[in-house]
């Protein structure tokens, strides 16, 4: 059997090249032929501790020799202290674990929907963001603003608006009797880490009190860490009704969660459930993520090592000639101003360095939240060279 013929047996869900990922260690991943990658991507936000990290393995082993699945119909340790850990470090009283941050959002959906049902006389409805993503589920899908899934697996399912990021007038238009929530990414990441202005933030929380409907935050890629505070909506200074995490809080294994405020956590048994939903394996390693985001120090240090990047970024822009630098903590992006950023980034995995494009003229950058200066200013070196010796058609 060739490697190709491996390839197809998987379903064709992306454009990948042939590189087979055989093992990883921090910044590290290493292919089938031994070819050693800097990490930049970390499974898009993911890896909070880098590749395999000594957090995730213990907690993984530790939990695997003891119990992996009761099933959900029974309370679990970990869960319980995943979720006492999570309440006590947020806004938020109760939690609903899921296996993806597109579950969590599912379920942060239907919260909403049982909410307008049981308080708002069957307000459904829910304001969404031009180019958000919210994850690949149908209603997740139908509540994304990417433009290139309008047509994509029609019939939607209904009841999702969308409105222009940070343009409270046209949120303020949409919002009816039948509007059980505005939901929104506090940072929308894939659509090119744009943030929410912190003004349009409190405008929203403002008019969803005034109106009398919830307000939904998708920190599935900004919690846990990754903008420099716990959850970024700490930097608004604005309060959800319900939050949703995944990516960060498993380090790389499936674990997402719904968090909401006791008077909106209406769900009453068998609204909402699942296999995995919180199975002890998977919590234990959240138990152990979030441990270590709330030691002394650690979220100081993403803002430091933030700061040095976007300053080590600023400064390949002035001498290349590219864009301005957006984003926060360790999720930023760098505008190329051309249409070459996957052009940048196949380079760049040739030179030994994985970036990510999230639009055409954008590359962004996701390191793990420990990543060294030497690792950054290792990234900054092989970008530098790749824009000097590669030639780009712009
Ligand atoms: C990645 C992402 C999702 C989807 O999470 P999955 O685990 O891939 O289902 C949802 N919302 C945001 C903001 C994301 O970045």
């Amino acid at each position: 059997m060739t490697e190709q013929d491996q390839f197809d047996s998987l379903m064709a869900i992306a454009k990948r090249p042939p590189i087979i990922m055989t093992h990883g260690k921090g910044a590290r991943l290493v292919d089938q032929h031994g070819k050693e990658y800097l990490d930049f991507i970390q499974g898009w936000a993911v890896n909070t501790f880098g590749h395999s990290p000594e957090i995730v393995v213990d907690a993984l082993t530790r939990q695997a020799n003891s119990l992996i699945n009761p099933s959900p119909a029974f309370y679990n340790g970990p869960a319980l202290d995943l979720a006492t850990k999570l309440s006590k470090n947020s806004c938020f009283d109760r939690v609903f674990f899921t296996n993806s941050g597109a579950e969590a959002n599912e379920g942060a959906i239907k919260l909403a929907r049982k909410w307008g049902c049981k308080y708002r006389g069957g307000a459904y409805e829910i304001v969404t963001m031009e180019n958000s993503f919210h994850g690949r589920t149908l209603a997740t899908m139908s509540a994304s603003g990417k433009p290139q899934w309008k047509e994509l697996f029609e019939p939607k399912v209904p009841g999702f608006l969308k409105v222009p990021l940070n343009d409270i007038d046209a949120v303020d238009a949409v919002v009816t009797e039948k509007t059980a929530a505005v939901m929104l990414e506090p940072i929308l990441g894939e659509a090119g880490v744009i943030p929410a202005s912190e003004c349009f933030l409190k405008e929203l929380r403002k008019l969803t009190r005034e109106r009398g409907v919830l307000l939904i935050l998708d920190e599935v890629q900004t919690g846990m860490g990754r903008t420099g505070k716990l959850f970024a909506y700490e930097q608004s200074g604005v309060e959800p009704d319900i939050m949703t995490l995944g990516k960060g809080i498993g380090a790389g294994v499936p674990l997402a969660a719904v968090l909401a405020k006791e008077e909106v956590s209406c769900f009453d048994p068998g609204d909402q459930g699942g296999t995995y939903n919180g199975n002890p394996l998977m919590a234990a390693v959240g138990c152990a993520v979030l441990d270590a985001l709330i030691e002394p120090q650690f979220l100081e240090r993403v803002r430091e090592h933030g700061d040095y990047l976007a300053l080590r970024l600023e400064e390949l822009a002035r001498r290349h000639g590219l864009g301005t630098v957006q984003g926060r903590g360790l999720l930023l992006a760098l505008d190329l101003k051309y249409e070459i950023a996957e052009a940048v980034v196949e380079r760049a995995r040739d030179w030994g360095l994985l970036l990510n494009a999230p639009r055409p003229t954008l590359l962004r950058f996701m390191p793990a939240l420990n990543v060294s200066k030497k690792d950054i200013d290792e990234m900054i070196g092989i970008l530098d060279g790749v824009l000097s010796v590669e030639t780009f058609s712009r």
